[in-house]
């Protein structure tokens, strides 16, 4: 494409994403604390969710209750896991959780690919997480596997249910000692995947230094009347869910707009 660029900027870098591990099943002994779609789900559910939306339904799969927790690894107690609880298991009788790292140091890009025939093309985003670059973002999660599994393990809340972890070792990681640090790192590399977190690649900053692509009011820098109003200015992510984060910029953005107008509009009565 022969455009001349007005402002060369490093949009797609500063990739960021919360990696999120699965640790389920937990088993327990009393099938009444856990709820399995399979087994569990009546027709008196399903009713019961349409017309008064009640029941079991009504609960969030993964996120029945989470902790956030700090592993201690980063700035201190500031949390850097958050832990899922679910009754919901994914075999009968079982209970799991999600570990999510919340202040992940790697960073990946998103590029566009030369050889894509046209905008429409499938392949034209070359998207590369590269999670797990830097080391600690591997031990802060396997900090969250071992905490999870010792709630499960050593407490008396859920011993009392019989709570345990007799999972087979992940295939991939067969030669390595079941639940040694090493295992988990093995496990965590092959089976962690996007809590769809995405943000930082239109990263807000500093006017001028060079990884900024919009200032303090979200203006791109170096083009006129062009604002990005979404996760992607969120120059590290929230340590939880990024929604509410991005509505708050959404009423960022509103209000300066709006302030921005205004002060147009009175700089006019006044000539
Ligand atoms: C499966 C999933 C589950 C999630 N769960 C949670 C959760 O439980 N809690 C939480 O806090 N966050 C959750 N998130 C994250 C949250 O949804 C996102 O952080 C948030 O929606 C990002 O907002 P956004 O405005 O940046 O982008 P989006 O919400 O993706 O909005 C982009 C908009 O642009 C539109 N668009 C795209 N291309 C064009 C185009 N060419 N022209 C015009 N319009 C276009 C799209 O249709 C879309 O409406 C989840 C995300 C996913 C994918």
């Amino acid at each position: 494409m022969k455009v001349e660029p007005i402002s060369i900027l490093p949009v797609g870098e500063n990739l960021i994403d919360h990696p999120i591990i699965d640790i389920s099943p937990i088993t327990i002994d009393n099938p009444e604390y856990s709820w399995n779609p399979d087994t569990n789900q009546t027709f008196e559910d399903v009713d019961n969710f349409l017309r008064n939306g009640t029941g079991p339904l009504t609960i969030s799969y993964h996120g029945s209750a989470a902790a956030f927790v700090s592993s201690g690894r980063d700035v201190r107690d500031w949390p850097d896991l958050q832990i899922y609880y679910s009754f919901v298991g994914n075999v009968p009788s079982s209970v799991g959780s999600l570990i999510e790292m919340n202040r992940p140091k790697s960073r990946g890009r998103i590029r566009l690919n030369t050889t894509a025939e046209s905008m429409l093309d499938n392949r034209l985003p070359i998207i590369d997480f590269n999670y797990f670059e830097v080391e600690t973002d591997l031990e802060v999660l396997v900090d969250g596997i071992e905490l999870t599994l010792k709630i499960y393990e050593n407490t008396t809340a859920f011993q009392n249910l019989g709570a345990r972890y007799n999972v087979k070792p992940h295939k991939l990681c067969e030669g390595l000692s079941f639940r040694s640090r090493e295992y988990w790192k093995c496990y965590v590399k092959h089976r962690a995947r996007s809590t769809w977190h995405v943000v930082g690649t239109c990263k807000m900053g500093m006017a001028g230094s060079e990884t900024t692509v919009v200032d303090s009011k979200l203006r791109v820098q170096g083009v006129t009347n062009l604002r990005v109003v979404d996760a992607s200015i969120m120059p590290f992510p929230p340590n939880a869910n990024t929604n509410a984060a991005v509505m708050m910029i959404a009423e960022k953005a509103a209000s300066e707009l709006l302030q921005e107008y205004q002060i147009k509009h009175d700089d006019k009565s006044e000539l």
